[in-house]
């Protein structure tokens, strides 16, 4: 058979209602025009992101009614640590309560001031804590990975020359670690190649730089190498994922990606000096080593989450879902990152609406439109969340202005999808009549889940 079915059915379901065009006006306005501060009943398909928003399997929800709560040493914990070695061969695992707090205990711990760390592309919390750190957070991924228009197959690699001369230029000891993202969500779920990890941990290795990766979506990124990179294709998804963490010295992970969970992150290392100064932090700020700020019945969804991201037949289907809505804009001619990434589809605003200068922010004007139109939430990846500001309030666009349309795991059907194809095509015949914005309240860091907005009239 030609049509790939979701690999499962439903056995609960979850209302969702449409309000009015006029009620969703209202509610944007009250919003102050940004979709993170709508109310998620407004929203009728939220891809606002993939983050936590994934529906458990049963064997999930089986495995929560074993959750061991005890304070030290629970059989979850053991269930957590043992799968988390299993894929990784890592050999300390801390849990946190989401990848972010992995992120900052990492920098905390590890970065001083003036430090300078490289990455493919830094994911917006994983830049917030290594600048609040007192270090610059340096994107290093290569040139295609910058041309939305591109479709070649690993876009999310980072450009080895770049990261030798960063190293160079710098001096070793400003490098405390580098990072690599899989795949690279800033940079449109762009997949990286094992061949482009080896690569750079050549360079490292010449250097002694430790590899850390983002882990959040290792087990997509391992069914991008089994379908494109030479070699893989007759590799199973943990074999493939067992050898991309052979690479790493340390590994950050939110678990509310790959983890198949709703809640939930690793931090993990090889260095037994670095594994003691992570715990003392864990200890202080997340909980003892053995739950760290889970709950024993959330240890154990992902535990059970973390091997079913590496089932074959999930990630098969996760990817012809991402596919069905790119082969559509494509065939209207409506702008997007090529290839479509492995969690989201990214629209190209910068294409989509040409008459908005980026100073007011294009990806927001189609953000909107979106949820005007049809009650679809997506989210701006462009000048709001990655333009750089500086001590004299002269801002810098991003070198992309996307609208991710995220998906979470194992919860929209196919005609969910139809939906929101009918709703961007609209919004594609009407994208003349989208203004841009101005912000008109904003916070220090992370400014785009919280600051305000106006319509440029
Ligand atoms: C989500 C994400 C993080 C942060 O994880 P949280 O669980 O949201 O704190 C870090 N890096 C990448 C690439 C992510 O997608």
């Amino acid at each position: 058979m030609r049509t790939i079915i979701e690999p499962f059915r439903i056995k609960m379901t979850e209302p969702l209602k449409l309000i009015s065009r006029e009620e969703r006006i209202k509610a944007l306005d009250k919003a102050y025009h940004n979709v993170f501060l709508l109310d998620a009943e407004d929203c009728c398909v939220d891809l606002l992101t993939d983050s936590g928003t994934g529906a458990m399997s049963v064997q999930q929800w089986a495995a929560m009614m074993l959750g061991d709560e005890s304070y030290a040493g629970s059989k979850s914990w053991k269930k957590f640590e043992s799968t988390i070695k299993k894929i990784t061969n890592i050999k300390y695992v801390l849990p946190t309560h989401q990848g972010r707090a992995a992120e900052s205990i990492l920098a905390q711990t590890r970065i001083t001031q003036g430090d300078i760390i490289p990455n493919n592309n830094h994911f917006d919390t994983t830049r917030a804590n290594i600048e609040f750190a007192g270090a610059q957070a340096v994107d290093l991924v290569c040139d295609s990975g910058l041309d939305a228009k591109l479709d070649i197959p690993f876009k999310g690699n980072m450009d080895v020359k770049k990261l030798e001369h960063c190293i160079t230029t710098h001096g070793r000891e400003k490098i405390p670690f580098c990072m690599i993202t899989v795949t690279n969500n800033t940079g449109g779920g762009q997949p990286v190649s094992l061949e482009n990890i080896r690569n750079i941990k050549a360079v490292l290795n010449k250097f002694d730089i430790p590899l850390v990766i983002d882990a959040c979506r290792f087990a997509e990124n391992a069914y991008f190498i089994k379908e494109r990179e030479a070699g893989y294709a007759d590799r199973s998804l943990l074999e493939i994922a067992q050898e991309l963490f052979s690479y790493a010295d340390a590994a950050t992970m939110s678990c509310k990606k790959d983890g198949l969970s709703n809640i939930g992150g690793f931090l993990i290392c090889n260095n037994e000096q670095w594994a003691e100064e992570f715990k003392n932090a864990l200890i202080m700020r997340e909980g003892f080593p053995t739950y760290g700020g889970l709950a024993g019945r959330d240890l154990e969804a992902i535990a059970v989450g973390l091997m079913e991201a590496l089932e074959l037949d999930y990630q098969v289907y996760r990817h012809a879902t991402v596919l069905y809505l790119s082969d559509r804009l494509e065939k209207t001619g409506i702008p997007y990152v090529r290839p479509a990434g492995g969690h989201a589809v990214f629209l190209d605003a910068k294409e989509f609406v040409p008459h908005i200068p980026q100073s007011q922010y294009p990806g927001i004007g189609l953000v909107n439109s979106i949820y005007i139109e049809g009650g679809v939430r997506g989210v701006e990846l462009g000048s709001v969340m990655f333009g750089r500001i500086d001590d004299s309030g002269k801002e810098t666009p991003a070198a992309l202005e996307l609208v991710r349309l995220a998906f979470p795991r194992r919860v929209y059907t196919q005609s969910h999808f139809d939906y929101l194809i009918e709703v961007i095509e609209e919004v594609w015949k009407n994208r003349g009549s989208i203004s841009g914005y101005q912000i008109t309240y904003q916070p220090k860091y992370l400014r785009h889940f919280s600051c305000h907005f106006k319509v440029i009239r």
